[in-house]
């Protein structure tokens, strides 16, 4: 098997309460354990991409055969982009980013209150199923774009450092429909240090 579903960075109950237990549940368990299977399959029989980094497989997305693209564009988006969720989000997050990360923020969006409304605002407008990016690039720039689906900024040649889940399976059990409040709580678990890591492994 290529690809492995990882155990979540701490415990199903930690993110409590700005995201419960049964939503981690069912969405670590569930969905992201689908979307590693599905990618499995669709690489069966392909010892050859077997071989290849999710992220290789994902910014080349356009190269890879055409009867297995969709299914690795989706289930492939799926597994890597809750990697990044589950490590992005931590019982220690929250507050505001400082280092590298923080200043860049500043600089890009003028504060760190602007940078979250406007990442809010782009992850809130996304329509239906989808998630919302900060993205680095290796000299640094930052932007902030959303996503359909369970595509990426890697499939558009780009990195994301930070990432949110506006799919209803994030948000609903808890939150119902109100995905702003569903954002609104989730800044309180934003692993900072995380971030700072990522966007450090995107410079050049
Ligand atoms: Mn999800």
């Amino acid at each position: 098997m290529a690809f492995t579903l990882p155990d979540l960075p701490y415990d199903y109950d930690a993110l409590e309460p700005h995201v419960d237990e049964k939503t981690m549940r069912v969405h670590h368990d569930k969905h992201h354990a689908g979307y590693t299977r599905k990618l499995n399959n669709a690489l069966e029989g392909h010892e050859d991409l077997q071989e290849h980094s999710i992220e290789e497989l994902l910014s080349g997305i356009e190269n890879l055969p055409a009867d297995i693209q969709t299914d690795v564009r989706n289930n492939g988006g799926g597994f890597y982009n809750h990697r990044l969720f589950w490590n992005v989000m931590s019982p220690d997050g929250g507050g505001e980013p400082t280092g590298d990360v923080g200043s860049a923020i500043e600089d890009t969006f003028g504060s760190f209150d602007e940078f979250k409304d406007t990442f809010s605002a782009t992850a809130a407008g996304q329509f239906g199923s989808g998630w919302g990016w900060l993205v680095a690039e290796p000299n640094g720039d930052l932007s902030v774009v959303s996503t359909p689906n369970q595509d990426n900024p890697l499939m558009e040649g780009h990195t994301p450092i930070l990432g949110v889940d506006v799919w209803e399976h994030a948000y609903y059990l808890k939150y119902q429909n109100e995905r702003g409040t569903y954002l609104d709580e989730w800044w309180n678990v934003v692993n900072w240090d995380q971030v700072e890591d990522n966007y450090h492994n995107v410079l050049a």
